[in-house]
């Protein structure tokens, strides 16, 4: 008995399939658009879950951004097993007076590139991204994702909505590109919507910048129904694996 207990204690939990086939859902999308193509790119990710989070839940968001990637020639790849962390917000509340205040806890969960395994880019779904007293909330309506990446950085344009907010977070040294969902918004969304944010913001984190086209993959707001990629966003990506 005692033997079957240790078994059990210390067999490995099984992790849900990140990457899989995402199967049927009901709404009113019509049929994608060509995919643009591309040399292929295998992208390793590192899941991580915060406290709270149901990771079947979360394997449903990445499930729908594989499957749209892929039909980009971009195949997005567990980087090891799934880690966990906590789950408190990364916005800051009440008690933080500026941007770069509201930021810090980004910046503390961003992981430091040189002591980690391989991944070229961390997923973190969060119960929520802000504190209730965050001032984000107020200059955001809703935000569900929200994308460090240097290449991103690199790119930003001044006329992007969002580049005062990510330039805000510039952090020193090398770090994995980030993307952080709050799953408070993305599951008040309709799934049509819901499943292309990660999508979205993994663009961000391959270095997209935002586009203005209606349809765009990169539209500031929330994408819907299949949404398009131009061939030279496609060419564009940056898979950066040290
Ligand atoms: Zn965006």
């Amino acid at each position: 008995m005692w033997w079957l207990l240790l078994f059990l204690a210390c067999r490995p939990e099984a992790e849900p399939e990140w990457f899989g086939d995402p199967g049927p859902v009901a709404d009113a999308c019509p049929e994608p658009p060509p995919a643009t193509t591309g040399a292929p790119l295998t992208v390793p990710i590192r899941v991580v879950l915060g406290e709270g989070v149901n990771p079947d839940e979360a394997s449903w968001y990445l499930r729908w951004a594989s499957s749209w990637w892929r039909r980009h020639g971009v195949t997005l790849v567990a980087a090891g097993r799934s880690e966990s962390t906590d789950g408190a917000p990364i916005l800051a509340g009440g008690e933080a007076r500026t941007l770069r205040d509201v930021l810090a806890p980004v910046r503390r969960r961003l992981t430091d590139r040189s002591s980690t395994a391989p991944a070229a880019v961390d997923v973190v779904f969060l119960p929520a991204l802000a504190h209730a007293g965050s001032p984000v909330r107020q200059w955001f309506e809703r935000l569900a994702g929200l994308t460090v990446s240097d290449v991103l950085l690199q790119r930003l344009r001044d006329a992007d909505p969002h580049a005062e907010l990510l330039k805000a977070a510039v952090v020193e040294g090398p770090y994995v590109p980030t993307v952080f969902l709050g799953l408070d918004t993305l599951d008040a969304l309709p799934n049509e919507r819901s499943r292309f944010v990660l999508p979205h913001e993994l663009g961000h984190a391959l270095g997209l910048v935002h586009h203005l086209d209606d349809g765009n993959l990169m539209e500031v707001g929330f994408p819907r129904c299949e949404p398009r990629l131009l061939q030279a966003q496609r060419d564009a990506l940056r898979v950066s694996v040290p």
